[in-house]
């Protein structure tokens, strides 16, 4: 199950992770008053999921909008005037290795499931789309 190269692994493990974050307490606690029962980090998947719900084969990522370039709201373009190669090249290697980890991911058969920071904002929509997709899976 374990496919990840070891240059592929080491920069993964390199890779920035803001573990524990706001937006990602959110996600969680929302799943657990849904009755859902998971695991953080898991090690062992590609990517090291923020959230795992092994039941249902599926893994949960939240992203920030400025550093996976969120294409839903304003704050994935909005990218500082100063540095803006340095960014845009940063923000650039992040969406490539999620794109990368999400593939890694579903050839062992695991749906993968992205929850911007901005979606935060309205609880009851995520919630449906958590609700949606696990549902899909059971
Ligand atoms: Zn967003």
């Amino acid at each position: 199950m374990d496919t990840l190269t070891k240059s592929n692994r080491s920069k993964l493990m390199s890779s920035i992770r803001s573990a524990n974050t706001g937006p990602e307490k959110v996600v969680r606690s929302l799943l657990f008053k849904m009755g859902y029962r998971y695991r953080l980090h898991a090690k062992q998947l590609p990517g090291k999921p923020d959230i795992a719900l092994a039941r249902y084969r599926t893994a949960i990522f939240v992203h920030g909008c400025f550093w996976h370039g969120c294409t839903n709201c304003d704050r994935g373009t909005r990218v500082p005037k100063t540095n803006r190669e340095k960014w845009l090249e940063k923000i650039n290697s992040n969406r490539e290795r999620d794109r990368r980890v999400q593939l890694q991911l579903s050839e062992n058969g695991w749906n993968v499931l992205v929850v911007w920071a901005c979606e935060l904002s309205e609880l009851e929509k995520l919630r449906e789309k958590l609700q949606q997709a696990l549902k899909t899976v059971a």
